[in-house]
């Protein structure tokens, strides 16, 4: 069995841990705690082939950027997300994305994830703008919510997939 090893980034609050924990624990955890930085281990059968995959989920420390080097050359595959509820998330994103191709070049497998997609009248980020990142960074992009269990899978499986191939 192959192993993966990803890397969840993004702002403090848009909901990394909470869609980490519904994709390799099934569950919705409301709480929020942005100090927890955890790692996360489950065999996947995806395509009707297994997988070990490791998700690292970073806690809110994107002021150290030296700290986020060290998560960035850990992982193979990354998660970047933002919150569509708020607009200033996608600074961090944009930040990380350059600082992952800085140090692992621009065919590095990345997934980017728009979180929250069950509070749409607090929506501050529409399909336009997601469309332009994603035609823009060549990359897939996903709306997803991790208390409604909308495309978590999706956006991890996109992730394995990507990282079996390179
Ligand atoms: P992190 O700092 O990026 O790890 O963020 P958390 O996963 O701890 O989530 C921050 C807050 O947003 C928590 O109060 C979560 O309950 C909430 N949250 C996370 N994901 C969702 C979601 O999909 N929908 C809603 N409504 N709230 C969410
Ligand atoms: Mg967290």
């Amino acid at each position: 069995v192959r192993e993966f090893s990803a890397v969840i980034l993004g702002a403090g609050g848009v909901g990394k841990s909470a869609l980490t924990l519904r994709f390799m624990k099934g569950y919705f955890h409301e709480a929020y705690d942005p100090t927890i930085e955890e790692t996360y281990r489950r065999t996947i059968t995806l395509d009707d082939e297994a997988s070990r995959l490791e998700v690292l989920d970073t806690a809110g420390t994107e002021q150290f950027v030296a700290l986020n080097d060290l998560y960035i050359k850990a992982g193979r595959g990354f998660i970047l997300a933002f919150s569509l509820t708020d607009q200033s998330t996608l600074k961090e994103i944009e930040s990380l994305r350059e600082q992952i191709l800085r140090l692992k070049g621009d065919r590095v497998p990345i997934v980017v994830v728009g979180t929250k997609s069950d509070l749409p009248e607090e929506r501050q980020v529409d399909r336009e703008q997601m469309m332009q990142i994603s035609l823009g960074w060549g990359v897939p992009i996903y709306e997803t919510s991790a208390k409604k269990n909308w495309h978590v899978k999706d956006a991890f499986d996109d992730l394995l997939r990507q990282m079996r191939m390179r």
